[in-house]
């Protein structure tokens, strides 16, 4: 779906698809120079927003990932965070002395990959990298910094390139501030 197809619904652009996948050629080049001679890790993505980045990011790599998925859903359904989790679908690999990387598509309050990087650590995983593709500086609750950042945003609700908004718009190709007459009728 193209920026046109919902232009009434859009109030900006924040990235093109060509700065995406620019911005990913960069990040894959990053984490095969870390994996140069080294076991590939696991993509550890986050169902459902990281589903394009996840596999954009590794169609770039030459390191031969595995890749895992996890669904988890926050206690409150909305456009906020409250930090507890429900696990939908849990990892199946065995990550027992892997090295993971957890890709998500905002690092936003940071809750989420906070909690992620736990649960993978638990589940016996040397070391857990995290990748997101956006983050948005002025929520942070946390301190911890992604080892793999895309792009930073400002505090507005963006949708596209796997961000929804009530699972629409996952499959926008650019990333775009989403009008605020669309979630304030
Ligand atoms: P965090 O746990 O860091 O607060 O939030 C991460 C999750 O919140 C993301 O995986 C995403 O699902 C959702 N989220 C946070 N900000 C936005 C946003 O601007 N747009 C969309 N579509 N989802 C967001
Ligand atoms: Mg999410």
């Amino acid at each position: 779906m193209e920026v046109k197809d919902v232009a009434n619904n859009i109030s900006e652009v924040l990235f093109t698809e060509e700065q995406l996948y620019a911005r990913l050629d960069e990040l894959a080049a990053e984490i095969d120079a870390e994996y140069e001679g080294k076991e590939p890790p696991v993509l550890v993505g986050i169902l459902r927003g990281s589903v394009p980045v996840t596999y954009e990011l590794a169609k770039r790599l030459k390191t031969n990932v595995r890749f895992d998925w996890v669904a988890i859903s926050s206690y409150q359904d909305s456009m906020t965070s409250t930090g507890k989790f429900l696990i939908e679908k849990d990892i199946t690999l065995n990550l027992q002395g892997k090295n993971v990387i957890v890709v998500d598509d905002i690092y936003d309050t940071g809750d989420t990959l906070l909690w992620m990087k736990g649960r993978i650590k638990d589940a016996g995983a040397t070391n857990v990298d995290l990748f997101a593709l956006l983050e948005k500086p002025e929520v942070h609750k946390h301190s911890f910094k992604p080892k793999y950042v895309g792009f930073e945003v400002p505090n507005k609700f963006v949708v596209g390139f796997g961000l929804d908004f009530r699972q629409q718009y996952r499959h926008l190709r650019a990333i775009c501030v989403l009008s605020p007459h669309v979630y304030e009728q």
